[in-house]
């Protein structure tokens, strides 16, 4: 049994304060329920302020514990952190799944994928070097900028990917020698749970990473508006982040927000791996992705081929209960974004688009939260899908005729997360990649795609900083420069 539970038959989880797991201050509980049977999975903590308030109490009191912590004792909790993961990945993947509800195999990879992320940060950890330079006004002056943490970093993640966001945030806080209050969402913080159990058993020492589950309207408001709070590292809703920037003061903010990400196949691209792109961006994690392709640009020569094509390759995929081997696609995570991605394809069907695959929900489904891989096609740009994020399994489709017209449709809405463009053509890839506004361009890859190393963020309304690799390192430090007098030392009489 779970070290966060308290029993086998109604699991009961718990918040984690100053190393001990606990109830809320005043007894409350939320459910957690599958979005694939429809079962209630287990119940939590409802926080509340005094938790939150609690939580940054604990982390103030190891600051000084974090901050001093040698860095190889650093990277062995990292290490220590990243084995206990791997001891239990297919339990973990499982609740994963029940508790999203994406396929097994989705989430044995993502828990897998937690695993390098951590040790990722570790080795940019030992060779985390920063600037040393002479004195250029001054003679015999030598600057050296050192990093030095933040303090308290509080992290607060989304439910779209429970193990993978918090992996990139809460652990990495604490390399860079920060404590660490983590606020999960409350759709998914089973996992979170679990990635706490992997904290405890590293034997990270009491209050230098706390957990604290409950509604954001009370604990993240609270862990945000906090005065001893130092930097905050968030992932989650565009206006979500624009409330937290409103709320933080002058914390150090890291906003990881929502993508709009079009995926641009021109007239001399190959409609093969097109397809399968289109199909893998749209469809895998029920497009619950912040680098979903949102948008499909197809240059009108191209067209027909590749709708017909995507649509044979849709209707052969399978939508079944995440823990069948054979499923390619669960449930909708939540009602909210069931009833999104409704609202988005009757909105593009009433101004002229079609459905050609998919467009409802799966009868007979043990919830009604499951819905086709939908493609709708002849979307026009006015349309919900091109100016609002759908966050839904849904390949919407638009036509164009020149690169312009496609780079100018990529970057109206102002969200700038991954953009993508397939082509045969080296110079139209350069000059989209110049010319798109994104924090990452894919060049005949899916809008969807990362890795561990590079520097991940958003332009304009899709964040605020970067992560990943040393950039998360830096993300929850401040430089500090010491300027140093070579020649009055020692001290001239
Ligand atoms: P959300 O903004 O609704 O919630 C995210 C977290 O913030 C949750 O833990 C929630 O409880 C908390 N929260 C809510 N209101 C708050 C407030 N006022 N103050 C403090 N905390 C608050 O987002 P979501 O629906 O859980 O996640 C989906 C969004 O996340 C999408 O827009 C997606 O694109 C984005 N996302 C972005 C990235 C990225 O790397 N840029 C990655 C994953 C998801």
């Amino acid at each position: 049994m779970a070290k966060g539970t308290k029993s086998a038959a109604k699991r009961a989880f718990k918040m984690y304060i100053d190393g001990k797991w606990v109830d809320s201050e005043d007894g409350g509980t939320f459910d957690v329920v599958s979005p694939a049977s429809g079962q209630v999975l287990g119940s939590f903590p409802k926080g509340t302020a005094d938790d939150a308030k609690a939580a940054v109490e604990a982390a103030v009191r190891a600051q000084d514990a974090a901050r001093t912590m040698p860095i190889k004792e650093r990277a062995r909790l990292g290490v220590r952190i990243a084995e206990e993961i791997h001891r239990n990945i297919k339990e973990y993947a499982v609740d994963c799944s029940l508790e999203h509800g994406k396929p097994l195999r989705e989430s044995i990879a993502e828990v897998e994928d937690a695993i390098p992320n951590i040790q990722w940060q570790v080795e940019d950890l030992k060779r985390w070097d920063s600037p040393a330079q002479e004195g250029f006004s001054k003679e015999n002056v030598l600057y050296m900028s050192l990093h030095e943490p933040l303090g308290t970093v509080v992290t607060i993640t989304p439910w779209n990917f429970p193990w993978v966001l918090p992996a990139e945030f809460v652990v990495q806080a604490m390399l860079a020698g920060n404590s660490v209050v983590f606020k999960p969402a409350s759709n998914t913080p089973i996992s979170a749970v679990h990635l706490m159990e992997c904290i405890d058993k590293a034997r990270v020492p009491p209050g230098i990473i706390n957990m604290v589950t409950g509604p954001g309207g009370e604990v993240g408001t609270t862990l945000v508006e906090h005065p001893l709070v130092d930097g905050i590292g968030f992932t989650g809703e565009t206006t979500t982040g624009l409330d937290i920037a409103k709320r933080a003061g002058l914390k150090k903010l890291t906003l990881e927000l929502g993508g709009l990400g079009p995926l641009i196949i021109m007239d001399d691209a190959k409609v093969e791996p097109a397809v399968e792109d289109i199909a893998f961006g749209c469809f895998t994690t029920t497009g619950h992705c912040c680098v979903a392709n949102e948008r499909i640009f197809v240059h009108e020569e191209i067209h027909d081929k590749v709708v017909k094509a995507l649509v044979d390759r849709v209707k052969k995929m399978r939508v079944g209960f995440p823990l069948d081997a054979e499923t390619d696609m669960g449930p909708i995570n939540n009602r909210s974004t069931l009833l999104k991605v409704e609202r988005h394809v009757a909105d593009a069907v009433k101004r002229g688009a079609k459905v050609v695959a998919g467009g409802k929900r799966v009868p007979g489904m043990p919830t009604d939260l499951y819905y086709y891989p939908t493609v709708v096609d002849d979307v026009p740009p006015e349309a919900l899908f091109n100016t609002a994020e759908t966050f839904g399994p849904t390949a919407p489709i638009l036509r164009f005729s020149d690169l312009d017209e496609a780079i100018e449709m990529a970057n109206a809405p102002r969200y700038g997360l991954s953009m993508a463009i397939h082509t045969a053509n080296l110079r139209v890839a350069m000059e989209a990649a110049k010319r798109l506004k994104a924090g990452q361009i894919c060049i005949n890859e899916p809008v969807y795609s990362w890795d561990y190393f590079n520097p991940w963020g958003g332009f304009r309304n899709s964040g605020l900083g970067r992560i990943a690799g040393r950039w998360s390192l830096d993300a929850f430090s401040e430089l500090k420069t010491v300027m140093f007098n070579v020649g009055r030392s020692p001290w001239p009489d």
